[in-house]
């Protein structure tokens, strides 16, 4: 049997913010059981915004395992900005590769680096107006150097979070993960600006994947309004 593209079914009526802020509680449950993201994992055992904002440059098109070694290889070699400059073009390369486009980062790291030094004195800065200035560095990461560097507040979209609340709960219908981020700042309480980010991407990557979700060993099943989850006819019934 063919199945459906997951943008080709969509929930018929908006979600409600009382709708989203239950299941995103119910989530916070289920994630307690579960292995944060990656780029959770860094923040919380270095506590430094600087290895968040390189293991999110890393993590870019990467699946969490590859991001985490190469940012294990990386790290002790580089541990600040002044370090990653220092190190040769060919030594930081082979000490991310393979993540995904590890040429293009490790151009990247060099140059965030040498821009740190120049305009930041070596520190990492926590607005989003001049981390987006920050070459290579695009909302998406500059939205999580924010959150989980900081703990400030911004709403990071990804592919997970773009389309999980679209296609699968339909609490915003836009085209873009840029445009999902400025209908999340409008309408999404600010207590989730935090930690919608890490709660959807484990969901995302664990249970509601983008094709063949797990709807039989989901917590939000019963709930969850997506037309095309499995059993949603006989739980009808
Ligand atoms: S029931 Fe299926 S479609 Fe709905 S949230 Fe769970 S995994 Fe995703």
């Amino acid at each position: 049997m063919v199945q459906p593209r997951p943008q080709a079914l969509r929930p018929e009526r908006p979600m409600t913010v009382r709708t989203l802020s239950r299941l995103l509680s119910a989530l916070r449950a289920w994630r307690a059981e579960v292995e944060e993201p990656v780029v959770g994992r860094i923040r919380e055992e270095h506590r430094d915004p600087y290895a968040v904002l390189v293991g999110t440059v890393l993590s870019l098109r990467t699946r969490d395992v590859v991001t985490e070694q190469a940012f294990d290889r990386l790290w002790p070699l580089a541990s600040s900005p002044a370090a990653m400059l220092d190190l040769p073009p060919p030594l930081l390369e082979a000490a991310i590769r393979p993540v995904g486009f590890y040429k293009t980062k490790a151009r990247a790291l060099h140059a965030i680096a040498a821009l740190l030094l120049e305009k930041h004195g070596g520190g990492v800065p926590d607005e989003l107006d001049e981390l987006l200035a920050l070459p290579g560095v695009g909302r998406k990461t500059a939205n999580l150097v924010l959150t989980e560097g900081f703990g400030k507040p911004g709403i990071c979209v990804d592919t997970h979070v773009h389309r999980i609340l679209n296609y699968r709960w339909g609490f915003v219908a836009t085209k873009t993960p840029e445009e999902t981020e400025m209908a999340l700042r409008q309408n999404l309480p600010k207590r989730w600006w935090i930690p919608v980010n890490g709660l959807l991407v484990a969901f995302g990557q664990r249970i509601c994947r983008p094709v063949g979700p797990r709807c039989g060993e989901c917590p939000l099943r019963g709930p969850c309004p997506y037309p095309g989850k499995k059993g949603a006819r006989a739980s009808r019934k």
